[in-house]
């Protein structure tokens, strides 16, 4: 089988996505967090109280608007989301230096196209010799959304749309490196919603976010709740601020293949996944467990889809790159940390990094580790894809899901063994678990099912979508308005 080009995981994507229109690079044109090629952005403020104020205005007026017209709102944020995703993609990889255009406009798609709206919203009746029961699915009110620098623009419009449709206001305190491009975001939906006749501002953000401008937010009485979207240390932050939070925190998605997978699908299933935006999705595979009859075979598919081999002495060079020290404030303890700077690259720019000059064509690094290899243990988001062979399957688990960290996200499996697939499933415990496909078929690429970028594993929303974003409350009428 020929290796696959460019062209091809172009068309790959273009695929599993389906309606999506045309992939293009359109000038990103000339942005700050507050402006757009001269155009101010709605809805941006350079304080917090003001930014949540004005959330809470787009609250009243949400709440004062019909089901319909939220449903008008978010049709117009789809639209303009389509429109405007090849000028996001290309922002978000200009302004964070991480992950593809050709991809960041798939996700922009796949946002626009499967975020679930109003629909999402259903009431429950209960009926009984005591009459009738009524619960509905309620707004909190404002809504305080952090979000990350990896799907930036992607996560603003997807809790956008989720949030309105659970009829909320939402202020957002987005990453810092990423606030050009969520900021766009959140003019964009502002724009929709003035489009479709709504309010000018109906979701706010900072100009200059910060730990204190996400501290006010965190503490402030009119925020109900928060929806965090990002590493440990926020989702822990979040947690401990005695609101209600949903917490979408980090993974390291291990993926087992045993000597019954198709090898072949398995290798380009798995690359395709992990090369996905350069690996910046928290459900990408992060390290493989191979059984090691069919190691060389799966590492021979792997290199037929674009990627390229490292030795083990190459692989420590490239973690010695990669990885930093960096010392716990508290605690005064040094441990290893992601290098930013590595963070959603192109593999040919970090085989430069060790002296590889390598074409176009590969985009993964491969390298057979030991378990405790760092990039086994680290959550990495590089086109960085260790490999550990196992001699069968009680091996395999146990050692992904001790690769999984416990932090129950997501994890993959390619098998055609029911009992294998079904004790890994069990055993890692994971929001998310795909089967014989690449990761992002777990939110809705070339997958069954509704998309989101805010997958609440701590907090056990799941897969989130408008409900869960809203609180129950029940209505009775006692002894009557049954019809039978
Ligand atoms: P990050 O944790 O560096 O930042 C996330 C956001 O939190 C940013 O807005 C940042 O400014 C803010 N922040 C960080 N520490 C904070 C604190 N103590 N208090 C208040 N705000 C704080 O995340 P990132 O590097 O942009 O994203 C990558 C991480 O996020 C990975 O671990 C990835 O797995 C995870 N992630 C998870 C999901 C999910 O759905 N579960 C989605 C995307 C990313």
């Amino acid at each position: 089988m020929a290796a696959i080009t460019k062209a091809d995981i172009e068309k790959i994507v273009r695929e599993v996505v389906g309606s999506m229109g045309a992939v293009n690079t359109a000038s990103a044109g000339s942005y700050t967090s507050t402006q757009y090629e001269g155009r101010k952005l709605l809805g941006i403020y350079s304080d917090m109280n003001e930014a949540i104020a004005a959330a809470k205005e787009g609250y009243k007026a949400v709440r004062a608007m019909s089901v319909e017209k939220r449903e008008e709102i978010i049709t117009v944020i789809r639209n303009l989301t389509r429109k405007e995703a090849p000028i996001m993609a290309k922002m978000g990889v200009e302004e964070t230096g991480m992950g593809r255009v050709d991809h960041k406009t798939a996700k922009h798609n796949l946002v626009a196209d499967k975020t679930p709206g109003t629909e999402d919203i259903v009431s429950e009746a209960k009926t009984g010799d005591a009459g009738l029961t009524l619960t509905e699915m309620a707004p909190f009110g404002v809504v305080g959304a952090i979000t990350p620098s990896t799907n930036p623009s992607e996560t603003v419009i997807c809790n956008s749309i989720g949030m309105i449709a659970a009829g909320n206001g939402v202020v957002f305190n987005p990453h810092p490196g990423a606030i050009c491009v969520s900021n766009y975001a959140v003019d964009l939906v502002n724009r929709a919603s003035k489009m479709a006749g709504g309010p000018e501002v109906l979701v706010a953000s900072m100009d200059k976010p910060t730990m204190d401008s996400a501290k006010i937010m965190q503490t402030h009485p009119d925020i109900r709740l928060l929806v965090c979207t990002g590493g440990p240390g926020v989702v822990r932050s979040v947690l401990s601020s005695g609101k209600k939070a949903i917490g979408a925190g980090a993974g390291n998605p291990p993926v087992i293949v045993d000597d019954t997978a198709d090898i072949e699908k398995a290798g380009k299933d798995i690359i395709d996944g992990c090369t996905f935006d350069n690996n910046l999705p928290c459900i990408a595979e992060k390290e493989v467990f191979v059984f090691n009859n069919v190691k060389e075979r799966l590492i021979s598919a792997m290199q037929k889809n674009g990627a390229y081999l490292i030795s083990k002495a190459q692989a420590d060079a490239l973690a010695e790159i990669v990885l930093v020290d960096v010392t716990d404030k508290k605690t005064g303890k040094t441990k290893k940390s992601v290098n930013r700077k590595c963070v959603g690259r192109d593999a040919a720019v970090l085989l430069n990094m060790i002296g590889v000059s390598v074409g176009s064509d590969i985009r993964c690094i491969i390298c057979e580790t030991d378990f405790n290899h760092l990039f086994v243990q680290e959550e990495l988001m590089m086109p960085i894809l260790p490999i550990v062979g196992v001699s069968n399957i009680d091996e395999a688990i146990d050692l992904a899901v001790k690769a999984e960290h416990g932090n129950r996200h997501t994890a993959h499996m390619h098998s055609k063994n029911i009992d294998n697939l079904s004790r890994f499933a069990a055993a890692v415990e994971t929001t998310i678990f795909v089967k014989n496909a690449p990761s992002f078929a777990g939110i809705g690429f070339g997958g069954e099912g509704h998309t989101t970028f805010t997958i609440a594993g701590p907090t056990g929303e799941g897969i989130t979508s408008a409900r869960s974003f809203t609180r129950k409350r029940r209505c009775v009428m006692a002894d009557n308005f049954r019809i039978i």
